[in-house]
């Protein structure tokens, strides 16, 4: 793993010994010797991880890394403060002030990489996740919402502790501002972490007859749990497993006797990270929701309809059942955009698409293939159904008027249909669409507002 570091101290041999140890690990270091330069080298090069040290003169770490943190274009850049006080308050208001983690000098190489690592590699998913949520937003397919004040609601916290005083310091602490739920037992809490929607877990490494570590590991291996973060609390003695957890992808961890305002502060930080990925995340999956969809009427679009209808027909070949196609037209449709504008010729179409797809089954699926032409695919149906289906529908419409037009009558509407079924393994979504399409064809010129089988 290669990324670019940038390191922050006003005295030169600190610099110099941080500079020596990571690159001798291959990462590309930059430098700065004040807060000011900091922000500068930051603006210009956007590194992915800076280690800043808090004692400097003028601009002080928790001042650069609070404007850091307060700007949209840094402030998902991963920031460790290094301090030379070993003073819990300051570690607090590292934090507090946005850090992600903090190092105390002198640095043990073993920390300096696990901490490095960690940080950079959630830089990475961070980033790609960014990256294609502002690509869909530059598409027009999303508003921006990364709110900031999601860090303020209570978290839902799993904690795995089976010590009775450590557990009532624990959530002693924790209870103030989140909901926490104790599990003394670790088959327990592994069976209820995939069932329920925890934000964050937190398991003790000194449990009884039972190795927390192993839980942890069971945990990075299920699906539903995979991402969730961790934070393991250990006995300062433990220096073994702690690296193994790191090692294993634990997020964060405690030292005991532990500290309520670092305690505090680590689950801030985790939450907050989690909470900004899953937004992350679903932003991606809506505008994967949204590229296969039409933004007027909801339903599927052409794209994805033509794509689908091929898998369904190789599925169906090979399981020897059928398929119909509805193509759907609005008959005079022009005439209601000439009449009544173009705006209520949109609510037509929206009324429509409500119409069809409160009375077709969930199987079916609905899509607009262009202007006012929709198609409908019916898995296990065949033409004697879809008949059945197709005039169920064109009475669906025009048996009730379309209420969209204010101060007048309502509007009557009607449809035609054409109708298609697969016919052999040779036919592709091309020729049953024709098919459909020339039935429609037919339906048109035999007068509007009915509904024509292909008659192959
Ligand atoms: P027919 O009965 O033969 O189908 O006649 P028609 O008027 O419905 O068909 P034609 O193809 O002549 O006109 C379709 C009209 O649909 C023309 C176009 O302006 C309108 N249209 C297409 N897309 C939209 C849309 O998104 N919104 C609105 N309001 N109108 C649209
Ligand atoms: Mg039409
Ligand atoms: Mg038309």
């Amino acid at each position: 793993m290669t990324a670019r570091v940038l390191v922050v101290d006003d005295i030169l041999a600190n610099v110099k010994l941080l500079e020596a140890k990571l690159t001798a690990e291959y990462f590309d270091v930059m430098t700065a010797r004040s807060g000011v330069e900091a922000l500068e080298t930051v603006n210009r090069s956007m590194p992915d991880i800076i280690l800043l040290d808090v004692m400097m003169p003028g601009m002080d770490g928790f001042e650069v890394c609070d404007r850091l943190k307060s700007n949209p274009q840094t402030h998902h850049i991963p920031v460790i403060m290094v301090t030379a006080l070993d003073q819990p308050q300051d570690r607090v208001k590292g934090l507090e002030s946005g850090a992600d983690d903090f190092l105390t000098k002198p640095v043990s190489d073993v920390a300096l990489f696990s901490r490095v690592k960690s940080l950079v590699r959630l830089k990475m998913l961070t980033d790609e996740l960014r990256s294609r949520a502002e690509t869909s937003e530059r598409m027009g397919l999303l508003e921006r919402d990364l709110q900031e004040a999601m860090a303020s609601t209570p978290g839902n916290i799993m904690l795995v502790d089976d010590k009775e005083n450590s557990v009532a310091r624990l959530t002693g602490a924790l209870n103030e501002r989140h909901r926490v739920s104790v599990y003394r037992d670790p088959q327990a809490a592994l069976f209820d972490a995939a069932e329920k929607d925890w934000e964050l877990l937190i398991v003790s490494l000194s449990l009884q007859d039972y190795d927390g570590l192993r839980l942890c590991s069971q945990l990075r291996s299920l699906e539903r749990t995979r991402n969730l973060p961790i934070l393991i609390i250990v006995e300062p003695h433990d220096n073994a497993r702690l690296l193994r957890g790191l090692d294993m992808g634990i997020n964060d961890y405690l030292m005991r006797p532990v500290d309520k305002n670092e305690l505090l502060a680590r689950v801030f930080t985790q939450l907050k990270r989690w909470r900004y990925t899953q937004q992350l995340r679903e932003n991606v999956q809506q505008s994967m929701q949204m590229a296969v969809t039409d933004p007027l009427t909801g339903l599927y679009n052409r794209r994805y309809m033509e794509t689908h209808l091929g898998t369904l027909l190789d599925q169906t070949v090979n399981r020897g059942k059928s398929v119909s196609i509805l193509v759907i037209d609005i008959d005079y449709f022009k005439a209601v955009n000439d009449c009544h504008g173009h705006d209520i010729g949109d609510h037509v179409l929206q009324e429509f698409a409500e119409r069809i797809r409160s009375n077709i089954r969930t199987i079916d699926m609905a899509c607009r293939f262009g202007g006012e032409e929709f198609v409908l695919v019916m898995p296990d149906t065949d033409m004697a159904l879809a008949y059945k289906i197709g005039e169920r529908l064109r009475q669906i419409i025009a048996g009730a008027p379309f209420d969209v037009v204010t101060d007048e009558t309502p509007l009557a509407i009607t449809i035609s249909i054409g109708i298609s079924a697969l016919q052999g393994p040779d036919d592709t979504p091309d020729d049953i669409l024709k098919r459909a399409d020339q039935a429609l064809y037919r339906a048109k010129r035999d007068g509007r507002n009915r509904v024509v089988a292909d008659a192959a």
